[in-house]
């Protein structure tokens, strides 16, 4: 029963066969992926900033049980939390807009054969 794996069906490992020439050596581009994720990473620090203030803030108020120190370090605490929440979310979500841009607007594969670009679902 456990024998029977469907391991021929792994998604992802179809090779892409290039509508050209018909080679299957192509390799993936995903221009649109990293300048998303790019993009992403440094809006979500921006967007990360404006919750940072309010992260500060609570970090604050809880750090005031422990006295000024506490303050301090609840504030810096929450700021830095805020801001890289922020990055690392908008740096997920610019990668993965990116990567829909890839597939669905770009040529996203380089066929290593003749060179052509084509874009495979
Ligand atoms: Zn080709």
């Amino acid at each position: 029963m456990a024998d029977h794996f469907p391991i021929s069906r792994i998604e992802g490992t179809a090779k892409p066969v290039c509508p050209y020439c018909g080679a299957t050596h192509s390799e993936r581009r995903d221009y649109a992926k990293h300048a998303g994720g790019t993009v992403g990473l440094v809006a979500g620090g921006v967007a990360g900033v404006t919750g940072a203030a309010s992260g500060a803030e609570l970090g604050g108020l809880v750090g005031l049980t422990a006295g000024p120190v506490g303050f301090v370090i609840g504030s810096m605490t929450g700021a830095l939390i805020g801001c890289l929440v922020g990055a690392s979310a908008g740096c997920v979500a610019g990668a993965k807009l990116g990567e829909v841009i890839d597939q669905r607007v770009l040529r996203n594969h380089l066929c290593l054969e003749c060179g052509s670009t084509f874009s495979a679902e």
